[in-house]
């Protein structure tokens, strides 16, 4: 795959129409151990980033468009998770810096100061049972794909992977940050919404990077 700002786009609504199709999925989630609108936040957010790109004119470059993407959803998403991951996305974009065609190195970069940005704002660490957990591993695996001399698509498959692996492993935990944190012993037993959004964002990216 070739990474263009026109392929990120494509991307991105890629991601919407998954996270449309998850929407009740990812409300479901939420309504087990937060307050239930986790899907339908995220999916007015990339709605309105459809839009965006519907009806301006194509950003100049991959870090453009992901600019586009973070400040859409940090003014739409709402709740915890839109502003981390509009920070997530912001992180990207000036990560991948101004270059036309990402490779490799940057895509995983990118994923990297994603997770730092994430963790910046929102202070969790593995096994609180957040996103984190999900965008961690799958960072540490898009790494490597890259640093072993893989491609684009490789890489946010390792990730997407790791992701779907890391979003099952927050099943058993206890909830340390976040609305599902008030619920103490009882948010066991459950997968976290967010973790499990990220791995369906990343799944959404590494099928349209294929
Ligand atoms: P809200 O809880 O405000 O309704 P959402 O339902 O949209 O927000 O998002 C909830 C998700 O946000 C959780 O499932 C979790 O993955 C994530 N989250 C919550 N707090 C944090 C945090 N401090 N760091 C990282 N992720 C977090
Ligand atoms: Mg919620
Ligand atoms: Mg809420």
């Amino acid at each position: 795959m070739v990474c263009t700002a026109e392929s990120v786009a494509a991307a991105l609504r890629s991601v919407a129409a998954v996270v449309a199709a998850h929407r009740d999925e990812l409300v479901r989630l939420d309504r087990e151990i937060g307050d239930g609108d986790h899907g339908e936040n995220l999916r007015r957010g990339f709605d309105a980033l459809v839009s965006r790109l519907d009806d301006g004119a194509l950003p100049a470059s991959p870090s453009a468009v992901l600019r586009l993407a973070a400040t859409t959803l940090i003014s739409t998403v709402g709740g915890t998770a839109g502003p981390l991951y509009g920070t997530a996305l912001l992180r990207a974009s000036t990560a991948v810096g101004d270059v036309a065609v990402l490779g490799a190195a940057e895509v995983a970069a990118a994923l990297g100061s994603a997770l730092e940005g994430v963790v910046a704002r929102g202070k969790a660490e593995v096994g609180d049972k957040t996103m984190v957990d999900a965008l961690t591993p799958a960072v540490a695996a898009a790494s490597s794909v890259a640093a072993t001399g893989g491609g684009v698509a490789e890489v946010l498959e390792a990730a997407a992977g790791a992701a779907d692996q890391g979003a099952g492993s927050t099943v058993p935990l206890v909830a340390r940050k976040g609305r599902a944190s008030y619920l103490g012993e009882r948010s066991a037993g459950h997968v976290d919404p967010g973790a499990r959004s990220t791995a369906l964002i990343l799944r959404a990216l590494a099928e349209a990077a294929r």
